[in-house]
């Protein structure tokens, strides 16, 4: 999947954006465009789709999410 980069969609400059990724070293914290095309493209969902706790586990598996949303 080709990768979209935009100026229109950097919350990452934004005071009071919070991305609740915690995974670090990555480069889409913020660029929210890109962090949904990436993972969409993997059939997961970005981070921000998980609770705290399920985010931490870096599971981003649309199954998952289900899972989670089932209990
Ligand atoms: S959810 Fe994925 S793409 Fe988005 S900031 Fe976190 S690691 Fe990067």
């Amino acid at each position: 999947m080709k990768t979209v980069r935009s100026d229109k969609c950097n919350n990452v400059e934004k005071e009071d954006f919070k991305c609740p990724c915690t995974y670090t070293g990555c480069s889409r914290h913020g660029i929210c465009c890109e962090c949904l095309h990436y993972h969409r493209g993997k059939d997961q969902l970005p981070a921000c789709y998980f609770t705290a706790e399920q985010e931490k586990t870096y599971n981003r598996n649309i199954d998952f999410f289900i899972e989670c949303r089932d209990k």
